[in-house]
């Protein structure tokens, strides 16, 4: 599902470019919304076979599109009772129910186990340590003339702080890679918790909030590990720690569930003894009251809400308080699409449209994204290189062009690849 900017959303109201009717499998490698939250509509309008996943991956991708769902039937009647839509009637992309069809098309797949897809192909999910259950895909394509497709989906750092690192890539005829931050290299985690550390020390010196829209998987319990262990080397001030996104406390379940069970995708040091993403202050909020309440608090605090990029959800009305607030500081944890409020906010704007108004930017603003669960440029070439044999084609996708371009260039002077970056819905043959 697109996101961030119109011409990219409008994408998914624009016909699939196949007949879901004619699709034997889908595979999705992880639960991200970007990846699962088309998954919906394609059921609603014909795909009748398996969606392969891991069964993380599933469990998470269907608390994903439910939200989703819920959130686009809330945002069409929003805009119908405001007025404020160029659609009459506005209405949803899909419903929550169409999103608990898709959630029943799920099959799981566990990790490094050839499983038979559909026909001659032969799908083989390996770690890729971006989030839970997220996985590569390699399909095996037995025919006439055999060949090997592999997916990295969002491919993960070798430094997750709860996931095991990416399993190396496989030989493969093709590949699609992804190019996120094809362009761009993470500060040292070291250093953006240090500046992280600083920032709320200093917020909840001058009586301010500490804000940090999140993304509800994988990012909130990150922050929360890092929220942990800066407190306990005293290194921030305890503050009370609101987590107000009910979607991030389902997922937070899903980890904690994965933690205490000893799933092997989890690195066996991140076990510790209690709970692993409470400093002994975290406050749970699930109900709108819970979450209207903290527009009160006047004390120092941090709340961590979704969505990430501000494109949504609870954090809109959070975002309204802090932002003409001097007092207090945002922190964008991770990948700002273009479009998005969040991406203007790190591009320094001094007044950003929120719920149909203009509210002036005075609150300190800060980008951290380090906590990013994405491979950074250096750390997708290292990986890659790990390869057994060069890809006869390597497809660079899923990246604004200019990072596309860029991880395609490293690729074809470094490794010596024949790396391309297609164009959205481009058909090529692959054998
Ligand atoms: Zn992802």
């Amino acid at each position: 599902m697109y996101q961030g900017l119109k011409d990219l959303r409008e994408r998914n109201w624009a016909p699939f470019p196949v007949d879901p009717g004619s699709i034997d499998a889908v595979v999705l490698t992880h639960a991200h919304l970007d990846h699962s939250g088309y998954l919906p509509a394609l059921v609603r309008d014909g795909f009748a076979g398996p969606i392969l996943a891991t069964a993380q991956t599933a469990a998470l991708a269907a608390i994903v599109m439910a939200d989703s769902g819920h959130l686009q039937e809330e945002d069409a009647q929003y805009a119908n009772s405001k007025g404020f839509s160029k659609h009459h009637p506005a209405r949803p992309l899909y419903t929550e129910e169409d999103a608990l069809g898709a959630a029943e098309s799920f099959r799981h797949v566990p990790f490094d186990t050839p499983t038979a897809a559909s026909g001659d192909v032969t799908v083989t999910l390996r770690p890729a340590g971006h989030i839970l259950g997220s996985s590569t895909a390699t399909l095996q394509v037995d025919g006439p003339v055999a060949s090997t497709l592999f997916a990295s989906g969002d491919l993960g750092r070798s430094n997750h702080p709860i996931l095991r690192p990416p399993s190396p890539p496989p030989s493969a005829d093709v590949m699609l890679v992804e190019s996120t931050y094809g362009d761009r290299v993470h500060e040292p985690v070291a250093e953006a918790e240090e500046r992280l550390a600083a920032l709320i020390s200093r917020t909840a010196a001058r009586g301010g909030t500490v804000l940090i829209p999140s993304f509800a998987v994988d990012r909130t319990e990150v922050i929360l590990l890092a929220l942990r262990r800066l407190l306990s080397q005293g290194r921030i001030p305890a503050l009370p720690v609101y987590a107000d996104s009910p979607m991030a406390l389902e997922v937070l379940k899903v980890y904690r569930r994965a933690m205490a069970s000893g799933d092997p995708e989890i690195r066996p040091e991140s076990i510790s003894g209690g709970d692993p993403f409470d400093s002994g202050s975290l406050h749970e909020l699930r109900t709108q009251e819970q979450s209207r309440e903290l527009n009160s608090v006047d004390y120092p605090s941090i709340i961590i809400s979704a969505s990430g990029m501000a494109t949504g959800g609870r954090v809109l009305h959070h975002l309204q308080r802090c932002l003409p607030d001097q007092r207090c500081a945002v922190v964008l944890a991770g990948y700002q699409a273009q479009g998005t409020r969040g991406r203007l906010l790190a591009d320094g704007a001094r007044s950003i449209k929120l719920l149909g108004r203009y509210v002036p930017v005075h609150a300190e603003v800060a980008v951290v994204d380090a906590f990013s669960p994405h491979a950074d440029s250096n750390e997708m070439v290292s990986w890659l290189r790990g390869a057994p044999r060069a890809p006869g084609t390597a497809f660079v996708v899923h990246g604004e062009p200019h990072a596309g371009r860029a991880l395609a260039e490293r690729l074809d002077i470094e490794l010596g690849w024949h790396a391309v970056v297609p164009v959205p819905a481009e058909r090529v043959r692959v054998s």
